[in-house]
């Protein structure tokens, strides 16, 4: 079986957390984040379990649309100068509450994403201790 680790996230700005105990998929706490299009404004929960895309939205998002997101806390906009490799996008950077950062690309349907890690071992085997010992919320 595959072992899925779960993302905890914050604001990189006000360091609030995003993760959303009300609203869990896959059974893990979602990540909660507002979201803008050229034409609506709305909320995101997206799967913290790395590696998995899957995503609620109270607002219709069009495929290949570029989506602002910005804190629920203090509103500041998380995408970051970096862009897509795939698609040319502008990333958003959400950081882990155990260090390092999580890159994901800001068009809807694209799946680039990435955990850039300080210390890549020490991180993953702390998720991995985190999931064995059970997640009580
Ligand atoms: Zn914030
Ligand atoms: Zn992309």
């Amino acid at each position: 079986m595959k072992s899925h680790v779960s993302l905890e996230v914050q604001c990189p700005f006000c360091m609030k957390s995003f993760m959303c105990e009300e609203h869990k998929l896959h059974s893990f706490p979602s990540i909660k984040l507002n979201v803008m299009t050229p034409t609506q404004r709305g909320t995101i929960h997206l799967c913290s379990v790395y590696e998995c895309f899957d995503h609620v939205s109270d607002i219709e998002i069009p495929d290949k649309t570029i989506v602002e997101f910005t804190c629920p806390h203090c509103n500041k906009e998380l995408l970051v100068k970096e862009e897509c490799k795939i698609c040319g996008a502008p990333m958003v950077s959400l950081t882990l509450k155990t260090g390092g950062r999580v890159n994901i690309c800001s068009r809807k349907g694209c799946s680039n994403h990435y955990v850039a890690f300080e210390d890549l071992n020490s991180e993953l085997l702390s998720f991995y201790e985190k999931f064995k010992y059970g997640h009580n919320h």
